[in-house]
């Protein structure tokens, strides 16, 4: 009887976990499963170019998956009973039972579209492939007509949102509507150089607005209305509840509580990375939400789970901010560097150095899930511990 590890979750933290696991046990002793919902990798960080009708590499999860152990499940996670260790997924408009002696949930974020009335029913967010196909068509027609975009939220998400409809279609009237000053938190250079890329796109910037309700044609702001044509929503992520309905230890965002280990501090045996963890530590009580907390804690749950399988103490996990990276549509960008705790320094990295320099670095990130590591130590075998225990009936 195999060890059976289940990973929920294909994107940016439960995909390399879920590889790099496989390469580090025996396969006729542990057998890995990524269940995820759709059968392409989703780059979240290339909606919005999606959405304004750029050309973006579309990868299948299977070929990421080439030449691993992992099997593959596309199918949706309705629910886990941690009791009976066992996960139900949807496929096919059938529901499944999948039994599991170690899970690692890494079932993401996103944009939060439930907390400001109207925003489900009148407004676009970037939550996927296909509603960036829908808000590119909107876009589309609408440039025809040199419309007006609003563009809520003042974070990384809508700023992004803004530069590049902005850039892509010139006739378009965009407006980003934040709650405070976006990117308020980069330090001063930073900001001022956001402020001159906006005036050069021709986005106006409406901070210190809140939006109380999304209509059709309208939004309703804390001080009147603002009329547009379309709405982009971009105000802030959100994790799933199934967490938090499972069982799961969750903080006040639902997200996961987790020890040094990436392990659940309700439940032994259960593992959350990514967005859907709050992992502590000196950097504070979570990480940011962002493709580097999956892109970390998915390649060190993978060592934590091998090592605690093959009867040896893991490391704790280790992290520092670096950079923030962030574009402004495909010909300029900038790069805030950070001090360990998040804090920005004073450099920065702009235009066109900057813009590439996120390319790389989202490049990096598709390499490390094809290649899980050349020098990884060689597969040890399970140690008593790591045996399966029998399962009930
Ligand atoms: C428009 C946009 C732009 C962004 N830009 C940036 C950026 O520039 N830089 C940056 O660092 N971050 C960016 N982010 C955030 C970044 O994409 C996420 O923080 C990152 O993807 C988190 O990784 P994750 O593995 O935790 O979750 P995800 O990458 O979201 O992976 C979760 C996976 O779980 C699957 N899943 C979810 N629910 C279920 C279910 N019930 N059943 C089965 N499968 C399920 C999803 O389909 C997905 O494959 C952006 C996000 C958006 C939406």
């Amino acid at each position: 009887m195999n060890h059976e590890v289940l990973v929920l979750g294909g994107g940016y933290a439960g995909l390399p976990a879920a590889k790099r696991l496989a390469r580090r046990v025996r396969a006729d002793e542990v057998s890995v499963t990524l269940v995820t919902a759709f059968p392409e990798f989703v780059e979240r960080p290339r909606l919005h170019q999606l959405a304004t009708g750029q050309p973006v590499e579309i990868v299948p999860v299977v070929d990421y998956l080439a030449g691993s152990a992992v099997q593959l499940v596309i199918g949706s996670v309705t629910a886990i009973d941690l009791d009976t260790r066992t996960v139900i997924v949807s496929r096919d408009g059938d529901e499944h039972a999948m039994r599991y002696d170690t899970l690692i949930y890494a079932l993401g974020s996103n944009i939060d579209t439930a907390h400001v009335p109207g925003v489900a029913e009148h407004a676009h967010s970037l939550v996927g492939t296909d509603a960036a196909a829908r808000a590119r068509v909107r876009l589309r027609a609408l440039a025809e007509d040199a419309g007006r975009v609003a563009v809520c939220g003042g974070g990384l998400t809508g700023i992004e949102i803004a530069a590049e409809v902005a850039e892509s279609f010139p006739t378009l009237d965009v407006t980003l509507v934040s709650g405070s000053a976006p990117g308020g938190w980069l330090s001063d250079r930073a900001q001022a150089y956001l402020a001159r890329a906006f005036d050069r796109l021709g986005v106006t910037v409406q901070p210190g607005r809140r939006v109380r309700e999304v209509r059709p044609g309208e939004l309703v702001l804390d001080r009147g209305h603002l009329a547009n044509d379309l709405c982009l929503w971009a105000g802030g992520f959100r994790v799933p509840t199934l967490a938090r309905d499972s069982g799961l230890a969750v903080n006040g965002d639902d997200r996961a509580l987790v020890d040094r280990t990436l392990q659940s501090v309700s439940h032994p045996g259960v593992y959350v990375i990514g967005d859907a963890a709050a992992v502590a530590g000196a950097w504070g009580p979570q990480l940011a939400m962002g493709c580097r907390s999956g892109g970390f804690t998915g390649p060190k749950v993978a060592d934590v789970v091998a090592a605690r399988l093959t009867g040896r103490e893991p490391a704790p996990f280790r992290f520092r901010y670096l950079h923030e990276c962030i574009s402004l549509g495909r010909r300029h960008g900038l790069v805030q560097f950070l001090n360990a705790d998040e804090s920005p320094k004073r450099r920065i990295l702009t235009g066109r150095a900057a813009i590439a320099y996120k390319n790389v670095t989202l490049g990096g990130a598709k390499l490390l899930f094809r290649h899980s590591g050349p020098f990884l130590a060689r597969r040890r075998s399970l140690s008593p511990a790591g045996r399966p225990a029998r399962r009930p009936a």
